[in-house]
């Protein structure tokens, strides 16, 4: 067993947590539910994920949510919808990509979230990848030109798992779409560990970790990684199959995420799973444990 203390200190360099349901009210389920897994970082949709509304939210519950992370130093994130691609060649989806995010990110700073994720995108219709980045610097740049630079959310850019005309699945695409938005400094990045699989970075080989780590510091330099999705996958390396499992039940298994969680990239980088779960946490809660057991101190201060 790890002393108090240095349990403290690995909490404190990666709190792990869960992305959390808040159907019936951020405080009053997300919090409940954050409580019963002992999460210690969640994140939360504050819309339909598969749908376009972009509602008020509820004054009281974003109060007691955001007083509830303060409280307890629970850092939080929020997912942006799904649907959102900066990139589509269908002009009312661009323009609902973009009222989407803005509501995110508005949504996302009420509740005192940390970052807004949102997924990268591909290049419909055809268009070429050139074409369809030209059209994510139009669509973001505005955005990011709203965000406070002090207390704003971060935009968190998530690459997927290579389907299709994905903008942004290996380590390597973050240099044409970081560029495609000036290198920004609100603009960080939230690795998912079953997207970067699929895509084909090899977690399980020996130097896996540290090669997809050099990687992404080639293609996007230091201090951009703001959070880890910590999925395990079903479908294999280079799959392309965005298909999320339990952390050590997959294609990836348990010992990858230890090298994860001990490499200096990860810092100060909270891990969530976004994994399957019955709706009373169990699945979340082994997974989060499981992840913390991972967590080993010894890794990185000795
Ligand atoms: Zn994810």
């Amino acid at each position: 067993m790890p002393s108090a203390e240095a349990a403290a200190a690995a909490r404190a360099r990666n709190p792990i947590g869960a992305h959390v349901p808040v159907a019936g009210g951020l405080a009053a389920k997300g919090t409940a539910y954050a409580d019963r897994i002992a999460a210690e970082a969640v994140q939360v949709f504050v819309s339909n994920p598969r749908g376009w509304a972009t509602g008020p939210g509820d004054p009281a519950q974003d109060d007691a949510f955001r007083a509830y992370c303060a409280e307890t130093g629970t850092p939080a994130y929020v997912h942006a919808p799904y649907l959102i691609n900066f990139g589509s060649h269908t002009e009312a989806t661009a323009d609902l990509s973009v009222a989407s995010m803005r509501h995110a990110l508005r949504r996302g700073r009420r509740i005192g979230a940390l970052g807004v994720v949102v997924h990268t995108g591909s290049a419909t219709g055809g268009r070429p990848r050139r074409e369809a980045l030209a059209q994510v610097r139009e669509r973001v740049r505005p955005l990011l030109e709203e965000l406070a630079p002090d207390d704003a959310p971060w935009l968190l850019l998530e690459p997927t798992a290579g389907q299709g005309a994905s903008l942004c699945s290996l380590a390597e695409d973050l240099g044409p779409y970081l560029d495609a938005l000036d290198r920004h400094p609100k603009v960080g990045l939230c690795l998912d560990t079953c997207h970067l699989f699929a895509a084909g970075h090899d977690l399980t080989a020996p130097d896996g970790v540290a090669d997809l780590f050099a990687r992404i510091e080639d293609a996007a330099g230091p201090g951009r990684v703001r959070l880890v999705h910590a999925n395990d996958s079903k479908a294999g390396c280079g799959s392309h199959l965005d298909r999320h499992e339990n952390v050590g039940a997959g294609r990836i298994g348990a010992e990858p995420f230890r090298a994860l969680l001990a490499h200096p990239a990860t810092a100060g980088v909270p891990f969530v799973v976004e994994t399957p779960s019955p709706a009373d946490g169990s699945g979340h809660a082994a997974d989060t444990d499981l992840l913390r057991s991972l967590r080993t101190p010894s890794a990185w201060s000795a």
